[in-house]
């Protein structure tokens, strides 16, 4: 049995659906429902015998211990976080809460958990915490890729937070030797990922004939990972990751953001074409950079591949070919999450909104 925390998020949804492809074992989603989570990204996996859902904040450590006295878990997966640059710069304080405050509670109730096991459990156990490559900072356009020794230097609210998160897994490996395991990846893209960041906003927009809205001169690099690949990256770590250790997962996708827009409005001309034959690229506009905005990320993800065998199967091409037909597909998803209906059902359900 796994506990999957933030799997109604977009990506543990897709880890959740990975792992029910490839493994007999049950698995326990435990998240509290934020924006970010919706269990419509689960609606397929909902009549699956070995699937469960428990409505629980990571902050709250007694409401965890409870689930973990229950279900007995011999891994927790640690997606759960507020995950939004923009938001953390609005609002930083949820980002403290969740991820740094929450992810404190979340380990001490993993500990007390962990401890009361017996000695051939404990062993076996893993804390896998599913860290970002914001943690790094920013990159100039000559410098070497993050590797897992880069010192942290991290520029946003959202970063810090994420960065602090990471020192207290470590911490908690090092002071009580709790078996722990740290991913530091780069920038996810693939279904069900809340029509907020780059990618899924893009393509709502454009359809939706709304200006394509670009940070800056554009020019900001990124490097990209199919969120499939990244799900493939956390099963190889949970199962041979040695203890204590990070690894870094990435793309090998370095990509400026306007090339992003521009091959996303290509697809687009390519699957929708406008009626007045005019390309979704002539919506692209401009707008004020992001406070703090990192310049350019690139990992070294040699590590991952040495030691573990690990390489990412989609290239750009494939798997951005692959999202922007999952959005054509998924409409009704989009408007759904998107739709304040949903949230007033959460809201019914479990009093909270
Ligand atoms: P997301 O925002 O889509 O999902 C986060 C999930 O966590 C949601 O289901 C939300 O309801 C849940 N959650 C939030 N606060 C919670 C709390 N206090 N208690 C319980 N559940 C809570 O995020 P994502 O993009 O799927 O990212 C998942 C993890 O991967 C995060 O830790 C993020 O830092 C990390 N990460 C993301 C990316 C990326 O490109 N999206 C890249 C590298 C690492």
């Amino acid at each position: 049995m796994l506990i999957i925390t933030g799997g109604a998020g977009f990506i543990g949804a897709n880890f959740v659906h990975h792992w029910l492809r490839s493994s007999d074992e049950p698995l326990l989603v435990l998240d509290a429902l934020t924006y970010a989570g919706n269990l419509e990204s689960l609606a397929d996996v909902q009549a699956d015998a070995r699937y469960g859902f428990a409505h629980a904040d990571i902050g709250d450590r007694s409401a965890v211990a409870a689930l973990l006295a229950a279900h007995r878990p011999r891994a927790v997966l640690h997606f759960a976080a507020e995950s939004h640059v923009d938001r953390s710069i609005h609002g930083p304080g949820d980002f403290i809460r969740t991820n740094v405050q929450g992810t404190f509670e979340l380990l001490e109730a993993v500990r007390g958990y962990w401890s009361g096991l017996p000695a051939a459990d404990q062993a076996a156990f893993r804390f896998l915490h599913v860290s970002t490559d914001e943690v790094y900072g920013s990159l100039g356009p000559t410098d070497p890729a993050f590797s897992e020794t880069t010192p942290y230097a991290p520029n946003s609210p959202y970063a810090a937070s994420k960065a602090a998160s990471d020192h207290l897994v470590r911490a908690w490996h090092h002071t009580y030797g709790l078996p722990v395991l740290t991913t530091n990846c780069s920038n996810n893209y693939g279904p069900f990922q809340f029509p907020e960041k780059l990618i899924p906003l893009m393509i709502h927009n454009a359809l939706a004939a709304k200006p394509l809205p670009v940070y800056g001169d554009g020019q900001n690099v990124r490097d990209w990972l199919y969120v499939e690949d990244h799900c493939r990256a956390i099963a190889r770590v949970l199962q041979h990751g040695r203890l204590g250790e990070t690894y870094n997962v990435g793309g090998c996708n370095e990509v400026r953001n306007l090339d992003v827009v521009h091959t996303l409005c290509g697809l687009l001309d390519e699957l929708v074409p406008k009626a007045d034959g005019s390309s979704y690229a002539a919506q692209i506009a401009f707008v004020p950079d992001r406070p703090g905005h990192d310049r350019r990320y690139a990992i070294d993800a040699r590590k991952i591949g040495r030691e573990l065998g690990w390489a990412p199967q989609e290239t750009f091409a494939t798997g951005l070919r692959k999202t922007v037909r999952w959005y054509l597909d998924h409409a009704d998803w989009v408007r759904h999450v998107t739709s304040g209906a949903y949230r007033e059902w959460v809201g019914k359900q479990y009093g909270a909104g």
